[in-house]
């Protein structure tokens, strides 16, 4: 029997196909050259933009038109032997829709589909079948509590869960002693990495939180300040500190949201080289009203500052970003706010994608989606051509 598995999206999805991969290899299944001739096709799904999306069921739809090509007497030969599994994002929110709905509407819209396997049900603590031997993802939370307006991922993956302190050191251990040398800590937030954690063992109130015992240590948390106040305890400075001190050639993290981005942890980054200086901070919006309609923590002035810190502190710092073109009601003024913003801080690399209205979200709630498709690709190119020209070129 063997298996191809096909991922879409973000490292997150990358990381948990490559558990999904052990859990098949476990049961002897073994990988396939070709979707065509693999037995279980498992398919990880991306719902973040329209686009993404359209792409699962174009593939859906080719898998369905091959089983029909064959024949209906070879398709219940096949439909018998490959099996599909959809899983990943369309599948989180599915389940996550206690009316059922979204579920019964899946089952309806693709009935080759023999299995939705919910990522929850793959769990953490299952060893990932890696096939970079010299860079590996690390998962360290799941799901996220922000709930910025146009994001479906708190209704696809759920809120933030924190992955054990000691289950990720000591599997960034066994990565080192195989000779890996550079490990990417993944997260929706990774700077609220332990929030949870820390919350379970009796840290109470964001003024007081007590000292809390992780790996035989005793650690004060670090306390995220937002807008002039507290916001969330975390562990995330101490976490990348004691994975750099491993030794590995190179540390990344993604993606780690400018709001919680704490002093402490630009001192761990300035004080370890082999942390990367490669920093990837969304922005999203150069504008202050979009960014309060975006329900992002922070204002255009916060984030100037917050790299102007970064700079002043971490020598040849590279920083991308994200950033959304078209939000509902995005004016030429506040876009030229983001071209603007996008000058000052001179990002290396953008990630710059069209507002798409995604269901369940608080922006599909309350926003029309009015600026038009042209206006919304005229804006991506003006920062296209700004940021990403050296990689067009390339
Ligand atoms: S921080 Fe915002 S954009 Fe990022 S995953 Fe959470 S809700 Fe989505």
């Amino acid at each position: 029997m063997t298996y191809f598995i096909q991922t879409f999206g973000c490292a997150a999805n990358t990381a948990d196909s490559e558990r999904i991969a052990t859990m098949l290899r476990d049961k002897g299944i073994k990988p396939a050259r070709s979707v065509e001739t693999a037995d279980y096709v498992v398919i990880n799904t991306c719902m973040v933009r329209e686009s993404a999306e359209n792409r699962v069921y174009g593939l859906l739809h080719n898998l369905q038109q091959q089983k029909k090509s064959v024949g209906p007497q070879l398709i219940r030969l096949w439909r018998k032997e490959q099996k599909i599994i959809l899983t990943g994002c369309l599948v989180g929110m599915a389940v996550r829709d206690g009316s059922g709905k979204t579920m019964k509407r899946l089952r309806r819209k693709f009935p080759m589909v023999d299995e939705f396997l919910p990522i929850e049900e793959v769990g953490f603590d299952i060893l990932p079948l890696r096939q970079d031997k010299i860079q590996a993802l690390v998962p360290i939370s799941n799901g996220c509590n922000n709930f910025c307006t146009y994001c479906v991922v708190p209704f696809t993956r759920g809120r933030e869960k924190s992955r054990p302190y000691a289950e990720i050191t000591a599997e960034c251990l066994k990565l080192k002693a195989k000779g890996y040398q550079q490990v990417t800590l993944v997260g929706q937030n990774v700077n609220s990495y332990g929030s949870d954690i820390i919350k379970g063992v009796g840290g109470r109130g964001l003024g007081a939180i007590n000292t809390i015992k992780i790996c035989r240590k005793e650690i004060k948390p670090v306390m995220v300040k937002s807008m002039g106040k507290n916001r969330i305890p975390t562990l995330f400075p101490y976490l990348l500190e004691d994975i750099a001190k491993m030794g590995f050639g190179r540390v990344d993290f993604i993606s780690s949201n400018p709001w919680d981005f704490s002093p402490e942890l630009i001192r761990i980054i300035a004080g370890n080289p082999n942390i990367s200086r490669e920093i990837h901070l969304p922005v999203q919006s150069g504008d202050n009203e979009i960014l309060k309609k975006m329900n992002r923590f922070y204002t255009r002035e916060e984030y100037l500052q917050l790299v102007k810190g970064l700079k002043s502190k971490i020598k040849s710092l590279k920083l991308s970003t994200d950033i959304i073109v078209g939000f509902p009601g995005e004016t030429k003024v506040q876009f030229h706010n983001t071209v603007d913003l996008c000058k000052k801080v001179g990002f290396y690399k953008a990630y710059i994608s069209e507002y798409s209205d995604r269901p369940m979200t608080a922006a599909h709630k309350l926003y029309r989606d009015d600026i038009a498709p042209r206006e919304k690709k005229r804006r991506w190119l003006v920062l296209e051509r700004l940021i990403n020209r050296q990689f067009r070129n390339s």
